[in-house]
């Protein structure tokens, strides 16, 4: 069993805290907000980040974005960490950013991950998450047992930032593939079809994927989603367009064509921009329904 330092307890950490300390794992956490660390039964909580990774063999971090990532890491940890220690960043952020900290980890005789999720706080809670893995194979080796506590899929991407790499082209594929179907159904309702008979079609035709099929956007249709509770988040559409303004970075610095992308993040911008970052990401089809968005 390792001895663990946790850092952001938020929506996601708390139910990866609780199962590594459920795995039997010594952990020890510490978020700003210490109610939240406080509410990790059986794990030690730190009055500070600095104090939660002394003496860790495993640091994990779990915060909402790049620059607080940084600025935690160049902070608190590389100063408090025991050279030897295995770093592990589980939050969604810019690829050169993990690559820039996995490097400056390095100099600091301490090895880094990128790793961030997919699964969502659902999968966090039952220890179901898939991670994407970015750094060194012998990183990667020591990293795994602790991931599989908390997810049932680990894959090693590549070198630093290829985690990361890998999660933004996930999700702008996502995003791409939601969108596309909330206008399949926009356009069925205009030509008064069927819902239902489309989703029976298209479930079974070569319009499927997980957008239709496990998260359907249209409500009365397919499996009991966001869409049947007022698009209650699930996946809200602020970390959408988080995820796919990431993205866009990464294809303005790489040169990639990511036109439906582009189109995918200024949906999501407007969708914010209407006040509803907070809504489920699958309420992007009532825009095209010409639904408010308020429910
Ligand atoms: P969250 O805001 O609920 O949690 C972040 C936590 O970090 C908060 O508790 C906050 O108090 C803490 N924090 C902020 N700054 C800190 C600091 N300097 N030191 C210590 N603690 C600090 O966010 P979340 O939903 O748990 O998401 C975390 C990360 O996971 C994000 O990068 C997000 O994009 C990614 N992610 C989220 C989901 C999801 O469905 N929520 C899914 C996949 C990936």
């Amino acid at each position: 069993m390792a001895t663990i330092g946790f850092i952001g307890i938020g929506n996601m950490g708390t139910g990866m805290a609780h199962n590594l300390v459920k795995a039997g794992h010594e952990v020890t956490v510490f978020d700003l907000d210490t109610e939240k660390a406080k509410g990790i039964e059986g794990a030690q909580v730190a009055a500070s980040s600095g104090e939660a990774v002394k003496g860790a063999e495993v640091v994990l971090s779990m915060l909402p974005a790049g620059p607080v990532v940084a600025s935690v890491y160049r902070e608190t940890i590389f100063a408090n960490a025991t050279p030897g220690t295995l770093l592990i960043d589980c939050s969604t952020i810019d690829v050169a950013t993990a690559r820039i900290l996995a490097a400056e980890a390095q100099g600091h005789g301490l090895t880094m991950l990128d790793a961030p999720v997919s699964g969502g706080v659902a999968g966090a809670d039952a220890g179901t998450l898939a991670f994407m893995v970015g750094g060194s194979a012998d990183g990667f080796t020591r990293a795994e047992p602790i991931l599989n506590v908390m997810g049932t899929k680990v894959v090693h991407c590549g070198d630093a930032g290829a985690g990361q790499g890998t999660k933004i082209c996930n999700n702008m594929m996502l995003a791409i593939q939601m969108i596309s179907v909330a206008e399949g159904f926009a356009l069925a309702e205009k030509l008064g079809l069927d819902p239902q008979k489309l989703f029976d079609v298209s479930s079974a035709a070569s319009g499927q994927c997980w957008s239709l099929t496990t998260y359907c956007p249209m409500p009365g249709v397919g499996p009991t989603t966001s869409a049947d509770n007022g698009y209650a988040p699930g996946f809200a559409a602020g970390l959408m367009h988080k995820d796919l303004g990431l993205a866009m970075e990464a294809a303005e610095a790489s040169g990639a064509d990511v036109a439906f992308g582009r189109a995918a993040f200024d949906a999501y911008d407007a969708m914010v921009e209407a006040g509803e970052a907070g809504v489920d990401f699958s309420g992007i089809i009532r825009g095209k329904r010409g639904v408010s968005y308020q429910p």
